[in-house]
């Protein structure tokens, strides 16, 4: 059988509902859930995205049956309606819209009041009984079927719509300043105008028939699924091309009937704070595009009940019922026809970490979700929001009694941001790349602008509310924004932004520093001082107290469920004493790697250092390394007094030497002095150092192996600092991990260095330590001889950063020029050095966890590259069966809320096992009744 191509809706039932998102797009599924639910919307229907992956399959066509099967859902719609699509008397009108799976605010085409002509316009004004919103809802669909659908919306940022400069001139040559205030017949005027240009332009009449017009937006909306906004959103964010868009068509109701009518979108709880309030905007005598494209300021959710207050009690009545159904705060479209209330979509509404951890915390909390939701519902990287840093209070104090307070806007993304003015998205995307912060200020954003958008630490926009664009996509940047703050206007011809300030009117040209307030809305001139967030005041400043934080007190319950869930421990990356004390504040249960070369860049570290690699005989090299010893000696216990009882791994010497050396003329002058030795020795010495390629030169075990003297002084340094911590009480359990190791020998032989010189110290200071020695799997033939090494190493932990390195044989310090292409051409699905590459580094982590453990029964592992950071290659690490992640400190809250995710969807699956078992076994015996066939096993 054919598969269904369309599913209708409305009229209190539909053929789909709220699961079928992939079939039905996000939108079609909400369409169809409302409507099962009784919730007051528009019948319609909606072609699938199935039908969009065929259309690109057979190379643009649509298939054969559709037309049949949409004339047959129009039938159903116009039942339920009780009007005809294109019918002279009592004309149906549709809006055609499109709706993938994900939410892809703007980017692809919709048009409204189709069906419109010369003779339905006629019915419309009629039955409307109000000629002018008939005219205007004509020149509004001939102007949009003209850009979207024949393809005259402008390309370049330069050029204007041609609708557009026909209004301008009409608004003109009738003296008005707004287009609600053209009479009738000037929009009658403008229908034809623009219907003449449309031939000019494509040499093609408006077509009049109804169904070619459907038709035609129709296949508008599957062709805008290619298009370069909807591809680079797609890119952005990783969504697959296969996709394909939905089409919803949905019968027309209006919000632009007069003054009993409007249009609106609204959050069931704000999107910014997630306060527990109904949180949107309306414009009275709109439509729906008014709102979302940000050109008209609109007026608040709250001042409807003044207005219309049966309309805002239904309103209320549909928030409640919207959001216990879901069980999620949504974020609607509705439109309000003649004082009676539709509404057009329901989704999952986006919102900022900082709003996403209080729904998720204040929706437990009543009941209305589980703990375990609730965190399934937060995206660990949402939780960087509320460790973004905030404007200092008595700095901005400062600056605002200094006069530096320009103007106000709506706060639409939480945050503190400074930068440089740029007026253009483009701008934005160049300046960032070489180097400079920017805040995009414009008078309002559009989905082409995405790039740039991504490219700046914040936007301010002149127009539009908080569901404008830039609001939008703030939010789901995770981006500062200040929207519609009217005291600014610009001038793009000059560069130039103007301020309308309490003290006249002040000009930014583009490149001046502005510091904007996401928080609170202000705009202030020059740049100005950040400072850690309510959560990092907490927990790391200790500056304030939880009584008086109430994100850190929703951060922390998260985190604590968060811990209850998870498997997986975390651990930090982390080289100094103070880092180590901010890990445990972000909740390390240890250190994962601690990186000792970084040690010797401290102060007074570099000399003795520098002198070790130029000495030319072993006896000058134990002269500087016995400098170095009691230097990371303190460093060493310093660490193990800040982690306490928690393990610590520390790494010897991984870096290329070289790496160290000074490479102009006062600093090998510098050396020449502290050795003794002439200059052009040094110099010579520092030729010899060098390598062409040093990332697979003298690195790692490398080092210890030809200089033993090196591993000998960072063994005697760590066990050293562990006797004097354990003296002092601190039940230290130091691991001591090799880098690089390809082989058993390798290891062997730097393993045989730290036992006998820890059995040295432990003999000499009369302490017994309890310690490891382990290595890193940071290169292929590591990980495939892993059964080999664990005989010697006591526990593996994964350099993800060498080990991606050298599995793609591309270098990490050289990725830029290479991953831009091939990311561009989706060559890479994602940066291979940001999430763990499953197919190909994953093997060899699996490989070696299997091997390793197979003559380690029970060895404990983990990881310590960037990737331990990254939620996805947390999950990762959890299905393997590491022992823990490794992460920057920073990084802990979201590793520790990753980790608690990949537990649950594991258990979940678990749970979810039997029950498929049990279907197979069902289906297995239906086969066996019916003797198909059978197979020995
Ligand atoms: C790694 O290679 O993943 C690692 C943690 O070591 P480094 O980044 O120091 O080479
Ligand atoms: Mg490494």
């Amino acid at each position: 059988m054919p598969q269904k191509r369309i599913f209708s809706f409305g009229g209190g039932k539909a053929d789909g509902n709220k699961d079928m998102k992939d079939l039905l797009g996000g939108k079609g599924a909400g369409l169809a859930e409302m409507s099962n639910i009784g919730i007051p919307v528009p019948p319609g229907f909606t072609i699938t995205t199935e039908v969009c992956t065929e259309y690109y399959r057979s190379g643009k066509k649509l298939p054969k049956a559709l037309e049949a099967d949409i004339r047959g859902a129009m039938k159903k719609t116009e039942a339920l309606v009780g009007k005809k699509f294109g019918d002279a008397e009592n004309p149906l009108l549709v809006s055609v819209r499109s709706g993938a799976r994900v939410s892809m605010p703007g980017m692809m085409d919709t048009v409204l009041n189709l069906g419109l002509n010369d003779q339905t316009i006629e019915a419309l004004a009629k039955r409307s009984g109000n000629p002018r919103f008939a005219w205007d809802s004509y020149r509004r669909f001939v102007a949009m079927f003209g850009d979207v659908v024949l393809g005259l919306k402008p390309e370049k940022k330069e050029d204007r719509d041609p609708f557009e400069v026909i209004l301008e001139k009409k608004k003109h040559a009738r003296g008005v300043k707004y287009d609600s205030e053209l009479p009738a017949d000037a929009l009658r005027e403008l229908v034809s105008e623009f219907k003449a240009e449309i031939k000019a332009r494509t040499g093609q009449g408006f077509p009049d028939d109804p169904f070619r017009q459907l038709v035609e937006a129709v296949l508008a909306v599957f062709r805008s699924w290619e298009n370069d906004r909807a591809i680079a959103y797609r890119k952005m964010y990783g969504y697959p091309s296969s996709w394909g868009t939905a089409v919803n068509v949905q019968s027309m109701v209006f919000g632009n009937m007069g003054e009993d009518s409007g249009t609106g979108v609204a959050f069931t709880r704000n999107p910014a704070t997630g306060e527990n309030e109904f949180y949107g905007e309306f414009l009275v005598n709109a439509q729906g595009e008014d709102v979302v494209a940000g050109t008209r300021t609109p007026q608040k959710i709250a001042q409807l009940e003044a207005k219309w207050p049966a309309v805002a009690r239904q309103l209320e009545e549909t928030r409640l019922k919207l959001e216990r159904h879901y069980r999620e705060m949504q974020d609607i479209e509705f439109t309000i026809e003649q004082a009676k209330l539709y509404v057009l979509q329901t989704r999952n509404g986006k919102r900022t970490g900082l709003a996403a951890v209080r729904i998720a915390v204040e929706m437990a909390d009543a009941k209305l979700i589980n703990k375990e939701e609730a965190l399934a519902r937060i995206d660990p990287e949402a939780l960087n929001h509320l460790l973004r840093p905030i404007f200092d209070a008595d700095r901005k104090k400062e600056a605002v009694k200094a006069g530096k307070l320009l103007a106000k806007g709506l706060p639409a993304g939480p945050g503190a941001a400074s930068g440089k003015l740029v007026f253009f998205a483009e701008d934005a995307a160049a300046w960032h790349a070489r180097g400079e912060a920017v805040i995009l200020a414009r008078h309002e954003t559009s989905p082409e602008d995405i790039r740039g958008m991504a490219a700046s630490e914040g936007f301010l926009t002149a127009f539009g509310g908080m569901t404008s664009h830039a609001a939008l996509v703030a939010r789901q940047m995770g981006k500062v924004a200040i929207v519609g703050c009217e005291a600014i206007s610009f001038d793009y011809h000059a560069r130039k932004m103007k301020v309308a300030t309490e003290k006249g009117e002040r000009t930014f040209a583009e490149g001046e520093w502005v510091s904007i307030d996401g928080t609170s809305g202000e705009v202030l001139e020059g740049r100005l001082d950040t400072k850690p967030s309510e959560v990092v005041q907490v927990l790391v400043e200790k500056t304030r107290a939880p009584e008086d934080a109430p994100v850190y007190r929703e951060f922390a319950k998260i985190m604590s469920w968060a811990d209850g869930a998870r498997r997986l421990k975390v651990r930090a990356n982390a080289d100094q004493p103070d880092q180590a004390t901010t890990a445990i504040a972000f909740g390390a249960q240890g250190i994962g790697l601690c990186r000792t070369e970084h040690m010797f860049f401290g102060e007074g570290k570099i000399g003795p250092m520098r002198e070790m690699i130029v000495a030319e005989t072993e006896a000058d090299r134990r002269a500087a390394l016995a400098k170095l010893l009691p230097l990371q000696r303190e460093d060493f216990r310093g660490i193990f007094e800040a982690m306490g009882h928690r393990p610590v791994t520390i790494r010897t010497i991984d870096p290329p030497l070289h790496e160290f050396l000074p490479h102009d003329e006062a600093g090998q002058a510098e050396l020449a002095r502290a050795t003794g030795k002439p200059l052009a020795k040094i110099r010579d010495r520092i030729e010899e150092l060098h390598e062409s390629n040093p990332m697979l030169g003298n690195r790692g075990c490398r080092l210890g192996i030809a200089y033993p003297e090196i591993t000998e002084m960072q063994t005697r340094a760590i066990l050293e600092a562990a006797c004097d911590a354990a003296a002092k009480g601190v039940k230290v359990e130091p691991e001591i991990m090799i880098p690089l190791v390809g082989s058993k020998k390798e290891l062997d032989d730097q393993a045989a260095i730290v036992h006998r010189v820890a059995d040295e110290v432990l003999a000499a200071r009369g302490q017994k330590v309890k310690y490891s020695v382990g290595t890193m799997i940071e290169i292929p033939r590591g990980a495939l001889t892993a059964d080999e090494i664990a005989r010697t190493a006591e526990f593996f932990s994964f350099g993800t950063n060498d080990l991606t390195q050298t599995t793609f044989g591309l270098s990490r310090d050289d990725t830029g020029p290479v991953l831009a292409a091939y990311l561009e051409k989706e060559i890479y699905a994602v940066d291979p050095f940001v999430s763990v590459d499953r197919d190909g580094v994953g093997q060899l982590m699996r490989i070696a966890v299997e091997k390793g453990r197979s003559s380690r029964p029970g060895m404990k592992m983990g990881i310590c590259g960037e990737h331990g950071g990254d939620p996805a290659s947390v999950v990762f690490c959890h299905e393997i069966g590491l022992d823990y992640v490794s992460c920057s400190p920073y990084r802990l809250p979201i590793a520790r809320l990753a980790a608690a995710q990949a537990a649950l969807k594991e258990a979940s699956a678990r749970k979810a096992k039997p029950a498929r078992r049990a279907g197979a076994r069902k289906a297995s015996r239906k086969m066996a009744a019916r003797k198909v066939f059978r197979t020995r096993r």
